[in-house]
Parts: C-alpha cells; sequence; structure tokens
C-alpha cells in the first residue's frame, strides 16, 4: 500500500471531552468529532462507532494513536498498558483503551496529554528542530513531558513535574497550599486552583499586578531550573491557561536566569531567555496533532 494512503485513528481524551479524528500519516484530518467525557460505558461505544463509520468510508485503520488525561499506565512493557489507574473520574478506574481499540486489529500508542502536546510542539510546534524539548502545561494542573529525539521519556510511569517541593517564604506568601496530597508544592502553589483559591480570582482577572505574577513566576522557575538541570533541554515551552497571564513568560524568563545564576553555560541559554523560554505555537490543536503522532510511532 502506498505510505501516503496510511490511516491513523487518533484520539485527544480530556477530562470533559474526547476528540476522536481520523488522519492521513502526512497529518491530514479527514474527518473528526467531539464525544462528551462521560463514562467508558458511553464514551467507548460512541468511539468505536465513530472509527467503523470513518472506516468504511475512508478504508482500514493502519494504527492509534492516544492522548489521555490520568492517571494512566503508559508503560508498553506493562500488562494493564493504556489502562486508567486511579483517577477519581467515576468509572474511568480500570477502563482500558485497548478494550475499544483492539477490535481495529491495528497497534495502539498511549500517552499522558501533556507527552502527546509535547510530542506535537517537538515535531511541528515552537520546539521544531530541538533533539531534546521540555514542555510543561500550567493550567487547571501542571505537568511536563521531555521528548528527547521524537520520544517521551519515562521511568517507571509518566514524570510528575507538577509535585516537586518549591521553597516557601511564608511571610512573603502565606497562602498553605491547594494540593491535597503536598499542600505547597509547585502545583499547590501556582496552578489555577491553587492562584484562585489564595486571590479569588484568576492572574488575569487580577489584572496581572507585577508583584503577584512575579510570585507566581518563581514558583514556576523553580520548575524550568530543575528541568535545565536535569534534562538540558534544547528549549522549554510553558504553555497553558495560568502561562497566558500577560507578563508571565517575561517574568519566568528573569526569575529563571538569575537562579541559574550562570552556571550553566550553553548556547542554548540565550541572554534573557527569549529564544530559550517559548509559548507554544500549536494552541488548541496540540491535543490532536499529539495524538496523530503518537499513531505515526504506532506505525514504525
Ligand atoms: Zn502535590
Amino acid at each position: 500500500m502506498d505510505m501516503a494512503t496510511r490511516l491513523i485513528g487518533a484520539i485527544e481524551a480530556g477530562g470533559t471531552k474526547f476528540i476522536a479524528a481520523l488522519a492521513r500519516e502526512d497529518g491530514t484530518i479527514l474527518t473528526q468529532t467531539r464525544i462528551p467525557t462521560q463514562t467508558p460505558a458511553e464514551c467507548f461505544p460512541a468511539l468505536a462507532a465513530f472509527f467503523h463509520e470513518a472506516s468504511a468510508e475512508h478504508g482500514p485503520i493502519s494504527a492509534f494513536g492516544v492522548a489521555s488525561f490520568g492517571p494512566i499506565d503508559v508503560d508498553p512493557a506493562s500488562p494493564a498498558y493504556g489502562t486508567f489507574t486511579t483517577t477519581p473520574k467515576p468509572g474511568w478506574s480500570g477502563a482500558r483503551f485497548h478494550d475499544v481499540l483492539g477490535q481495529f486489529g491495528a497497534p495502539i500508542v498511549v500517552e499522558t496529554d501533556v507527552n502527546g502536546a509535547a510530542l506535537a510542539e517537538a515535531q511541528s510546534g515552537a520546539g521544531a528542530g530541538c533533539t531534546t524539548l521540555a514542555y510543561t502545561t500550567v493550567g487547571t494542573g501542571i505537568g511536563t513531558g521531555v521528548v528527547r529525539a521524537g520520544k517521551p521519556l519515562m521511568g517507571f510511569s509518566h514524570y510528575e513535574s507538577g509535585h516537586i517541593p518549591v521553597p516557601h517564604d511564608r511571610v512573603r506568601d502565606p497562602f498553605a497550599g491547594h494540593c491535597p496530597y503536598h499542600g505547597d508544592c509547585l502545583e499547590g502553589m501556582a496552578a489555577g486552583p491553587a492562584i484562585v483559591d489564595r486571590w479569588g480570582q484568576s492572574l488575569s482577572d487580577l489584572g496581572s499586578p507585577a508583584d503577584k505574577v512575579a510570585l507566581i513566576a518563581g514558583y514556576v522557575a523553580q520548575l524550568a531550573v530543575s528541568l535545565v538541570l536535569l534534562h538540558m533541554p534544547d528549549r522549554l515551552i510553558f504553555g497553558g491557561g495560568v502561562m497566558k497571564t500577560p507578563g508571565l513568560i517575561p517574568a519566568l524568563r528573569r526569575a529563571t536566569e538569575q537562579r541559574l545564576a550562570g552556571y550553566v553555560r550553553a548556547d542554548q541559554l540565550d541572554p534573557g531567555l527569549e529564544r530559550y523560554i517559548v509559548p507554544p505555537a500549536l494552541g488548541d490543536a496540540a491535543g490532536i496533532t499529539g495524538a496523530i503522532a503518537l499513531g505515526r510511532q504506532a506505525l514504525n
């Protein structure tokens, strides 16, 4: 069969909606649908029906790529690969993507949504040309995907960068923190819900006051510095709802450069970090683009 005709089934599984698409190997989307995230008993048959219909019209599906909310088993060597683990979402714990996609007889790659977006940005977004890229989202939660040579890195599970400890000056910031596990970890201090819990509104709704923006930038910079020291990425991308706050990316660049204190010297780290710390390029398309990229991995 001609390479260009191989078809990929892609799923962006989010907390409120699923986007499912049938795409050509080159990324061209032939058809797509949106399914509300109810229970697997409702979602999975709707997914199967969509892919059967799309396949009947366009041809057989050669691979599936899934970029999903978690926690989910993303270890291809695990017998539970593709299974939701401890998610509080009713019905989803124990649900497995292979149960619905297996009937198509095509290989399946399952990754976290953040790793999917990281891969998409690395291939066709703000990380194009980078060998090692770290993509972080700061929104409802905080997570990082590190992609090296086209592959998301992991250990025995996907990374949990949102829960690293951060220095907490309780005089400057008396807020106790929002994380149910750690209180004042990074996510507990700097994710969207922590900001609203602390100040009653989002940073943007507060008018992006410089002192508050600098406080949040300081916490996020702790992650940026850690990513540099642990992974030496060619670039850091910071996206998600919180990062859209006016002034936050420039404040993050300043705080990161200050904390690195000139210790790491490399061409990648430009003075001012304007080329090094950047916003994402794909916006809302990153999710489904990432799922298609994962499907491409499953093909090969
Ligand atoms: Zn935490």
